[in-house]
C-alpha cells in the first residue's frame, strides 16, 4: 500500500505557505500542537502537501485516503474544490439527486485540465431503465466525457444487480463513458457486501462505516469478502450519527479524551476507520476550508490510536448506541411487513439532527411514496421496536419525521 505521511510540522509549515496556515483554527489536532500555524519570510517553501493514497480495490486506480463529498453548495464554495485538488483530495463524490453536479461541472468548465487528476464519482438514484439519460445527463452535468466511478444510489440489497445491469455497465465501459461501476448502501450493508463479493463485476462499493459498524462480526467478514473480490470500499458516515442526536455528556468526554491526545474526536473517529487498509477511501463531507483541512490533517498524521483510545470510543459507542441506527433494516422493516421505510427516515433525521442540514433532510424525505410520508404517524411500530437491536423508538421517530418534513 502507497501511503506517504509528513509531520504535524511540516504540514503546518505548508499550509503557512500557501497563506492558509491561519484557518487551522482551534479546535482541531493542529491547535493542540505547540506549532505556530503560521510560517515566516525565512520560512522555506516546501512542495506542496498531498493526502496519501491507497489502491481502490483491484482496479488498479490509486485514489486519495480522503474523498471529498459533495452533498454542499457547491457552486458557491469552489474555492473549496480548489483547494481540495491542491492537496491530492481528488477523489469527487456526488449524486444526481444532490443537484451539486453542476457545480462541479462549473469548477471543470473553468479549470478543464483539472479532469486529469480527479477520480470523478456520481451516482444514479431512479428507475434502472433510465440509466443510460442519465448517464448522459451526469457527464452534461459534470462537463465531462467520463466519469471515473459511476454508482448506483442507495441499495438495500443487490435484487437490482441483474445480468440486464451488467450488459449496460460492460456497454458503458466499452463506450469510455465509465471507468468502473458500484453502488451506495445505506442498509444491510453487509449483505449487500457480501452479495456482491459473489457476482465478480462489481468494481467498488460506498458504504455506511465507522468505528461502531466496523467492530462487528458481520461488517468484518463482509470487508474481508469484498477485499477478496479486489472490490474497491469507500467509508462513508464515518463521524456515525444518529437520527437522534446524542447524549453531549456522553460527546464531550469524548472529546475531552481526544483534545488530551491532541486531536478532535472527528479526527479520531476517521483515524480509526483509516486503521482498516480494506477501505480504500472515507468520503467526507468537507463543505468549508477549516473542515477541509481538519480532515487532511488527521490524514497527514503519523500518530496512531492507543488502546485508551480505542477503549473511549467503545465506551462512546455503548452509552450513544440507543440513539445510533445501525442501518438494519431487514429487522425493522421485515416486522413491519415492509409498509414503513424506517431506513431512509432514519437517514433524513439523521441529516436533520446530526448533519443539521435541513434540505437535505428534507430532500430525502421527499423521495418516499406519498403514502410512506403521509402515513408515518398512524403505524403501529411496536413490532418493529421489539425487534429492533439498538432499542430505537421507531414509532416516535416516524411521528417526529412526519411532523418535521411535512
Ligand atoms: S431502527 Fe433499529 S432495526 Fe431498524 S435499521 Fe435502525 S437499528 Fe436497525
Amino acid at each position: 500500500m502507497k501511503e506517504s505521511h509528513v509531520s504535524r510540522r511540516d504540514f503546518v509549515k505548508t499550509l503557512g505557505a500557501a497563506g492558509v496556515g491561519s484557518l487551522v483554527g482551534a479546535g482541531h489536532a493542529l491547535a493542540q500542537s505547540n506549532t505556530p500555524a503560521t510560517t515566516t519570510a525565512a520560512s522555506p517553501v516546501m512542495a506542496p502537501v498531498k493526502v496519501p493514497t491507497r489502491p481502490f480495490g483491484r482496479t488498479g486506480a490509486q485514489i486519495p485516503m480522503l474523498a471529498l463529498g459533495g452533498m454542499f453548495d457547491v457552486k458557491s464554495n469552489q474555492l473549496v474544490l480548489k483547494q481540495a485538488r491542491d492537496w491530492g483530495v481528488t477523489y469527487w463524490d456526488t449524486a444526481a439527486g444532490y443537484g451539486t453536479e453542476a457545480g462541479m461541472g462549473m469548477f471543470l468548465e473553468k479549470y478543464p485540465e483539472a479532469r486529469r487528476d480527479l477520480f470523478l464519482v456520481t451516482k444514479y438514484d431512479d428507475d434502472p431503465g433510465g440509466m443510460t439519460a442519465g448517464l448522459n445527463k451526469s457527464l452534461e452535468g459534470l462537463k465531462t466525457d467520463y466519469i471515473d466511478l459511476y454508482f448506483l444510489h442507495s441499495l438495500d440489497n443487490t435484487s437490482s444487480l441483474t445480468d440486464d445491469l451488467k450488459a449496460w455497465v460492460e456497454k458503458a465501459k466499452a463506450d469510455k463513458k465509465i471507468r468502473f461501476f458500484g453502488f451506495s448502501t445505506h442498509a444491510n450493508m453487509e449483505n449487500c457486501l457480501t452479495s456482491a463479493a459473489k457476482l465478480g463485476w462489481i468494481d467498488g462499493i460506498m458504504l455506511t462505516y465507522n468505528f461502531r459498524l466496523m467492530q462487528t462480526d458481520a461488517m468484518k467478514a463482509a470487508a474481508d469478502a469484498a477485499a477478496k473480490a479486489g472490490i474497491g470500499l469507500t467509508a462513508m458516515k464515518s463521524q456515525s450519527g444518529g437520527p437522534m442526536g446524542f447524549d453531549t455528556g456522553a460527546d464531550l468526554k469524548l472529546g475531552g479524551h481526544f483534545i488530551q491526545r491532541g486531536f478532535t474526536q472527528q479526527q479520531a473517529k476517521l483515524k480509526a476507520v483509516w486503521e482498516n487498509p480494506q477501505i480504500a477511501t472515507i468520503c467526507s463531507q468537507m463543505p468549508n476550508l477549516a473542515i477541509l483541512q481538519s480532515n487532511i490533517a488527521a490524514a497527514l498524521d503519523k500518530t496512531s490510536l492507543t488502546a485508551a483510545d480505542h477503549a473511549a470510543l467503545k465506551d462512546y459507542a455503548a452509552e450513544t448506541r440507543p440513539g445510533y441506527c445501525a442501518g438494519c433494516t431487514r429487522i425493522c422493516e421485515a416486522a413491519l411487513d415492509h409498509q414503513v421505510p424506517v431506513g431512509k427516515v432514519m437517514r433524513a433525521l439523521m441529516y436533520h439532527r446530526a448533519y443539521g442540514d435541513q434540505e437535505l433532510a428534507r430532500s430525502v424525505f421527499a423521495q418516499l411514496p406519498q403514502t410512506a410520508r403521509h402515513g408515518l404517524a398512524g403505524f403501529d411500530c411496536a413490532a418493529a421496536e421489539q425487534a429492533c437491536p439498538h432499542g430505537l423508538p421507531i414509532g416516535q421517530l416516524m411521528r417526529e419525521a412526519g411532523e418535521l418534513f411535512a
